[in-house]
């Protein structure tokens, strides 16, 4: 069944650009699609399309079983808590630990404090850091912090795990090793999109390719290629 659906999708910023026009796309549950396209494509506004950090103008949205342009203020903490989000800049809170990152997730959204040193535990023994437990941000090399927010990301188990450009700012070796950890989450049963530069990792670990220019899917592909020079 599909776990992220748009019908003819549009979004137009208030300085008068459309980012996004009349895009369709379905994802099942489970599968592990890349989003790929020039700078400026529109690809980072899909994404935040789908969390309700900006908000549709024209067309349906589906995400978890929210309906984007019909979802009230209130819910949207909820439609969130399926979402989980992972950005080329890590994004961890610099002042609190390892541990504090991962917690931080929990308590907001009220999870008991035996539930939550249970599963900040597990999560940082599936991404090999339970030694850095007490290490704050600044102590750990780039690869490392987006492993603590790739935990962070699944703390809360969601449906779906988003990433941003997650190997951006990454060595090839780093990379490798954020793509080894995406994997084994789809593997659990994640939907994972990814919006990404990186050609070879998309032709490598083959996937689902949705390419986007000017706001427009140009190309949807099963197991596609990267498709640019860049
Ligand atoms: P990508 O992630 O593919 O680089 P974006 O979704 O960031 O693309 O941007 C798509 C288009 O929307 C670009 O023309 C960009 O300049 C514009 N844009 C993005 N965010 C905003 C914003 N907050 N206000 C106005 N225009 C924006
Ligand atoms: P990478 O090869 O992934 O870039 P680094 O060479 O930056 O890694 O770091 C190697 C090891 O040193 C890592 O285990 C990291 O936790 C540790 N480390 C890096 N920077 C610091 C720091 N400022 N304080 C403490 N430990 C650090």
């Amino acid at each position: 069944s599909s776990i992220i659906k748009l019908s003819n999708a549009t979004k137009k910023y208030n300085n008068g650009t459309t980012a996004l026009r009349n895009v369709s796309v379905d994802i099942e549950a489970g599968e592990f699609a890349y989003v790929v396209g020039p700078s400026g494509a529109g690809k980072s506004t899909f994404i935040r399309l789908l969390y309700r950090e900006v908000k549709l103008d024209k067309g349906q949205g589906v995400v978890a079983g929210y309906n984007l342009e019909k979802i009230k203020k209130r819910d949207v903490p909820m439609l969130r808590r399926s979402i989980g989000v992972v950005f080329q800049d890590y994004k961890l809170l610099q002042n609190k630990t390892v541990y504090e990152n991962i917690a931080y997730a929990m308590e907001v959204i009220g999870k008991r404090p035996r539930e939550i040193k249970k599963r900040v535990m597990e999560v940082l023994d599936l991404v090999g850091l339970k030694h850095k437990v007490r290490s704050f941000p600044n102590e750990l090399s780039g690869g490392e912090q987006q492993r603590v927010a790739i935990a962070r990301s699944i703390a809360n188990a969601p449906k779906v795990l988003i990433a941003d450009e997650p190997t951006g700012n990454l060595d090839p070796e780093n990379s490798w090793e954020i793509m080894n950890l995406l994997e084994k989450i789809n593997i659990q049963g994640t939907t994972i999109l990814m919006a990404t530069h990186n050609s070879q990792i998309v032709n490598t670990l083959r996937h689902r390719v949705i390419a986007i220019e000017n706001g427009r899917i140009v190309r949807d592909q099963i197991e596609g290629e990267y498709g640019y020079d860049d």
